[in-house]
């Protein structure tokens, strides 16, 4: 048994083959979830509730589990995209099927009945250049949203942006150079809903009041946005690519 943080312990059990990580902390009721991409398990616990009693509560939600880890394994294997007719693409957290229309008109992206991208690409064009096609609008459309928000937070947390950008990064969802008052955005919060596009931008220009994740800012995120955890959650909680996410 390992300490993390005063009164927040942290242990695994095995129960039917599946390792789960136990977390006892000051909370009123167990809370299990099943997180991407692997399915790692978790159980929060209270503190007065015993591993024998954490067992048996495992044991009733077992079926659960199983399905959520299936489910994650199968988007996990979804996650190479082919760029082929009627394959999920996400957009501001919301699910698209692609429709691929070769032709030799302009090359792009056109977003149709809230269900479907349209992707207009050369005949012939390789799976990468397709590839390229959608992520540099995924781009375009970050690069659209991006200033007003940072405007928006200026005014509410007193801070300045001197730049910012968007980058394809692999474990982080955004960053912040605070020298330069510069933000960076990572390109896959495309794909998220919206407001975690915006708790990220939050989240990185509070670093130029509080470089560290301490106290202090956490006290400046719960005061501009009282809801950011749920947020921090979502992003967790959603299909995420080969790495795992911090930030
Ligand atoms: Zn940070």
């Amino acid at each position: 048994m390992s300490k993390i943080k005063k009164n927040i312990k942290v242990h695994q059990v095995t129960v039917g083959g599946i390792k789960i990580d136990v977390i006892k902390k000051d909370i009123k009721n167990l809370h299990l979830a099943v997180y991407p991409p692997a399915g790692r398990v978790r159980v929060a616990s209270p503190l007065r509730v015993n591993d024998e009693a954490i067992r048996l509560y495992i044991v009733s939600k077992m079926r659960w589990i199983k399905k959520q880890k299936q489910k994650f394994n199968a988007q996990e294997r979804q996650t190479e995209r082919e760029y082929l007719n009627r394959e999920s693409h996400f957009y501001q957290g919301r699910r698209y099927l692609l429709n691929v229309i070769e032709a030799n008109a302009k090359q792009g992206v056109v977003l149709r009945n809230k269900n479907t991208i349209d992707l207009y690409a050369r005949p012939d064009s390789t799976q990468k250049q397709k590839e390229v096609i959608l992520t540099e609008w995924y781009r375009e459309e970050l690069k659209k949203q991006i200033p007003s928000l940072i405007k928006k937070w200026e005014k509410k947390i007193g801070v300045q942006v001197e730049d910012w950008g968007v980058k394809q990064m692999k474990t982080k969802w955004g960053s912040c150079n605070i020298s330069a008052n510069r933000i960076w955005v990572n390109l896959e919060l495309a794909k998220k809903p919206k407001q975690c596009l915006e708790y990220i931008i939050v989240h990185e220009m509070v670093h130029l009041l509080e470089r560290h994740h301490n106290q202090k800012f956490i006290a400046y995120m719960n005061k501009f946005m009282p809801q950011w955890k749920y947020y921090k959650e979502e992003l967790n909680k959603l299909p995420v690519a080969h790495a795992e996410w911090e930030y």
